[in-house]
């Protein structure tokens, strides 16, 4: 328990947090497990990278200018210095010093401390709870929009269309005036609530013609199976935009050259978000354009029953802890 563990104090260069609230997604499971980093002397430490809290300290060399404001965490831990950090490429930073929650402690804590450089000002009308959709289940479908450079005319099929990244995704590529299919094995009337056609992806053989208008010109694959993959390469338009996302080791994709040639497909990878689309993906929550879907909202003292429903795949988006709530 954080309890346990001393007060965090603002070193230099960093900022201390009031943590108001902390979203609760698989990322945190997968971080928990220990699949981004399981050397034990990282032990102990307190989980959660999406975190929204207020400034209330600045150490030395630090910007005083954040005490007072309202931030969320950007989950990479960047230099801030190489090139990659330079030209806003963010998570491309090539001195990467790990991730919140993972090589530091995150907000699972009522407070934390973290570089003045991982904070990102969010609009002050914004509610905290709200807030924690934004610094990874908004801005990771920023990114990818941006990517795949989605827009009018664009037919998209989101595999994992349920999930935390998901059920925003839709919306991003819906806002970017897309076309959305929504595939996935349940929550079916919240992707059809969100404007896009629902789709059980159970058995993958028989979905086909998911649009009126022709086959899908972007495929994003939050689930990366084998099956998803190739779903997406038989089935994207000419010139089509397959996008992965997931990180599982050991599934291979059997591919052949002139598939991606003869009908000019693209496949690329989507890393995280920029800082600067995680600010944009607060600026579209706060508006109203982006719907945040946070189906339980809990006190700190239920982190366990959230992480049973996320396993259990029971959460519609995300879940969240609420400070407010202890
Ligand atoms: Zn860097």
């Amino acid at each position: 328990m954080w309890g346990d563990l001393p007060d965090p104090v603002a070193g230099p260069g960093e900022v201390l947090i009031d943590v108001e609230a902390c979203g609760v997604g698989l990322t945190v499971l997968n971080c928990i497990n220990g699949d981004l980093d399981n050397s034990p002397d990282l032990l102990p430490r307190i989980p959660g990278h999406e975190l929204v809290g207020r400034v209330v300290d600045a150490g030395p060399g630090a910007d005083s200018s954040l005490v007072g404001r309202r931030v969320v965490a950007y989950f990479y831990l960047t230099c801030g210095t190489c090139a990659s950090c330079l030209a806003g490429r963010d998570p491309q930073c090539s001195n990467l010093n790990g991730f919140v929650g993972v090589h530091r402690d995150g907000g699972y804590a009522p407070k934390v401390a973290l570089p003045g450089g991982n904070v990102i000002v969010v609009p002050e009308g914004l509610d905290p709870v709200a807030a924690t959709v934004v610094p990874d289940a908004v801005a990771t479908p920023v990114h990818v929009a941006e990517r795949a450079g989605i827009g009018p005319g664009d037919r998209v099929a989101v595999f994992g269309a349920g999930g935390g990244v998901g059920i925003h995704m839709i919306q991003v590529a819906r806002l970017r005036g897309a076309t959305v299919a929504g595939l996935d094995l349940a929550k079916f009337d919240e992707i059809e609530s969100l404007g896009a056609r629902p789709v059980d992806a159970m058995n993958l053989n028989t979905v086909s013609n998911l649009f009126d208008d022709g086959p899908p010109t972007v495929v994003i694959d939050l689930v990366g199976t084998a099956a998803t993959a190739r779903w997406g390469i038989d089935h994207l338009a000419m010139g089509g935009r397959l996008v992965m996302l997931a990180t599982f080791p050991n599934r291979p994709v059997p591919i052949e050259a002139r598939e991606t040639v003869f009908r000019e497909l693209s496949i690329f990878g989507s890393r995280y978000s920029w800082k600067s689309q995680v600010a944009e993906a607060a600026r579209l929550v706060a508006d109203g354009s982006i719907k945040p879907i946070i189906s339980e909202i809990r006190g700190p003292g239920a982190v366990p029953e959230l992480h049973d429903l996320l396993r259990a795949g029971e959460l519609v988006g995300r879940g969240a802890l609420d400070w407010s709530l202890t």
